[in-house]
């Protein structure tokens, strides 16, 4: 599939994944993971399989914030495949409202 995510969703991606290498993974399953914050007790519970964190900016973005890139990278993905896969997502959603 092609990707779709443009220049400044790069940089975004880019830049949260900069922000978050202090982080520590704890991964919980396939898809989950809990985010544990150096120098705070903060942690974040990640689910990439339906695109959520608890800290919800995942969610109003519609690309994957620093906790769930942490995730992602940390399996092995790249969070730029899941900015496509997640405006794709939105589109359909779009679609299915209007009809
Ligand atoms: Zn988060």
């Amino acid at each position: 599939m092609k990707n779709v995510i443009n220049d400044s969703t790069i940089a975004k991606v880019n830049q949260q994944s900069a922000e978050a290498v202090c982080y520590h993974v704890q991964q919980t399953g396939l898809s989950k993971a809990v985010i544990c914050t150096t120098g705070t007790s903060a942690r974040y519970a990640v689910d990439i399989s339906i695109n959520e964190c608890s800290c919800v900016f995942y969610q109003e973005e519609l690309i994957p914030r620093r906790h769930a890139i942490k995730l992602l990278t940390s399996i092995g993905r790249d969070p730029k495949d899941y900015c496509s896969d997640i405006i794709l997502l939105n589109i359909w959603g779009d679609v299915c409202r209007r009809s």
